[in-house]
C-alpha cells in the first residue's frame, strides 16, 4: 500500500492514490526488467506506434510513448503517415511490423481519420503484438481467464487498486462506462480479481444508488463531475478515469468523472485528475511491450504488478 495511505475513511478527506509515484516506481521496475531482457537476447524490447494525421493531442501521447520506451531502455520505432493514407497502406504497414522480428509491440494511435476502419487496423495486429490489448483474441483470452495483453488503462486502474485495498475478494464494485478500451475490460479484470461487478452505462437507471452501494468505483464516462461526492458510499475508494476540459475561473482545466472535492469527503482513497490513472497507462503500454517481448523470446514474462 505504497501509494495511498489509510487516512481517508469517514471524517477525515480520503488518501489521494498518487499515479505518478506508483508509475515511477513500475518505470524503475520494468528498465531493470528491460535491461535484462537485453542482457539475454541481445536486442532490447521494440514498441512500435503508428500514427496517421496530424491531430495534436494524438502527436502528443505518440511523442510521449517514444520518449518512454527509450527512457525504459526500450527500442521505440514511430510511424507517422498522412491523413490520406489509405487503409491498404495502413494494413501493409501493420504487415511489416507483424513481420519484423525487432518489433514486439505494436500500437495503432486512436482514433483514426475518418474513413479508415479502426476493428479492421485492429485486427490485423498479431494478438501477441497487441500491447493495447483491444484485439477481440486479447479480449477472448481477458474474457476466458487466460494469459494475453490486457488493455493498458485498465490494468493500470486494477494495479492502483491492489496497492490501495490489496486482496480484491469479495468487494462490490461498480464499473461506469462499458467501452471496449476501458470499461469492460476493467470489469473483466475486478470479476477475475473476485469483486461483484455492475456494470453501469447511459441507460443505467438509478445510477447514483448503484454507485452508492459500492466498496470501489470506477468511472470511465467522459462527462466533466457527472458523478457526484454524496453518491460515493463512506469509505469507498474510487478510481476516476474520465478526463474533461472545462473552463473554471477563465482557465482551461483537465477533470475527471468524479466531483473530486465531495468525494473525497467521503471516500477512504481516490485518484486525482491529473495525476492519477493517466500516468499509469503509458507504463502499462510499456509493461506490456515488456511482456510481449518476453513471450516472443520464449522467456517466463516477469510479473511486475
Ligand atoms: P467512450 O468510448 O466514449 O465510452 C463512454 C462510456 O460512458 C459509454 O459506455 C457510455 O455508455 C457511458 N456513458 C455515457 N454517458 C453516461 C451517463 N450519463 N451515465 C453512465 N454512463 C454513461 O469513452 P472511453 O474511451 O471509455 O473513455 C472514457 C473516459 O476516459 C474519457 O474521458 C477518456 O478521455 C478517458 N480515458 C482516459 C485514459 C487515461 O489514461 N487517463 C485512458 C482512456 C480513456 P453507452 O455505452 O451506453 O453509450
Amino acid at each position: 500500500m505504497a501509494a495511498a495511505t489509510e487516512a481517508g475513511s469517514r471524517g477525515a478527506d480520503a488518501a489521494i492514490i498518487d499515479g505518478r509515484a506508483h508509475a515511477d516506481a513500475l518505470g524503475d521496475r520494468i528498465a531493470a526488467q528491460a535491461r535484462d531482457f537485453a542482457g539475454r537476447t541481445g536486442r532490447a524490447p521494440g514498441l512500435a506506434v503508428v500514427l496517421v494525421g496530424t491531430d495534436p493531442a494524438s502527436e502528443v501521447y505518440v511523442r510521449s510513448k517514444g520518449r518512454m520506451a527509450r527512457k525504459l531502455g526500450m527500442e521505440s520505432f514511430e510511424h507517422v503517415l498522412p491523413e490520406t493514407v489509405s487503409q491498404s497502406d495502413l494494413m501493409a504497414l501493420i504487415g511489416r511490423l507483424n513481420a519484423d522480428e525487432t518489433v514486439d509491440g505494436i500500437l495503432v494511435q486512436l482514433p483514426l481519420p475518418g474513413g479508415l476502419d479502426s476493428l479492421a487496423v485492429i485486427e490485423a495486429i498479431d494478438p501477441g503484438k497487441d500491447v493495447d490489448g483491444l484485439h477481440p483474441i486479447n479480449a477472448g483470452y481477458l474474457a476466458s481467464g487466460l494469459p494475453g495483453l490486457v488493455s493498458c488503462t485498465p490494468y493500470g486502474c486494477l494495479m492502483l487498486l491492489r496497492d490501495s485495498l490489496g486482496d480484491l475478494s469479495g468487494l462490490d464494485a461498480i464499473v461506469v462506462g462499458r467501452s471496449i478500451l476501458v470499461g469492460k475490460p476493467m470489469a473483466q479484470l475486478l470479476l477475475a480479481a473476485n469483486c461483484t461487478v455492475t456494470m453501469a452505462h447511459s441507460r443505467t437507471k438509478g445510477l447514483a444508488a448503484k454507485v452508492g452501494q459500492a466498496d470501489i468505483v470506477v468511472a470511465a464516462v467522459g462527462a466533466a463531475e457527472m458523478i457526484r461526492g454524496d453518491w460515493i458510499k463512506p469509505g469507498a475508494t474510487v478510481i476516476d478515469v474520465g478526463t474533461s476540459r472545462v473552463e473554471r475561473d477563465g482557465r482551461m482545466r483537465l477533470v475527471g468523472d468524479v466531483d473530486f472535492a465531495g468525494a473525497r469527503r467521503r471516500a477512504r482513497a481516490i485518484t486525482p485528475v491529473p495525476g492519477g490513472v493517466g500516468p499509469m497507462t503509458i507504463m502499462t503500454l510499456m509493461h506490456n511491450t515488456l511482456i510481449a517481448a518476453h513471450r516472443r523470446a520464449g522467456l517466463p514474462a516477469p510479473d511486475l504488478g
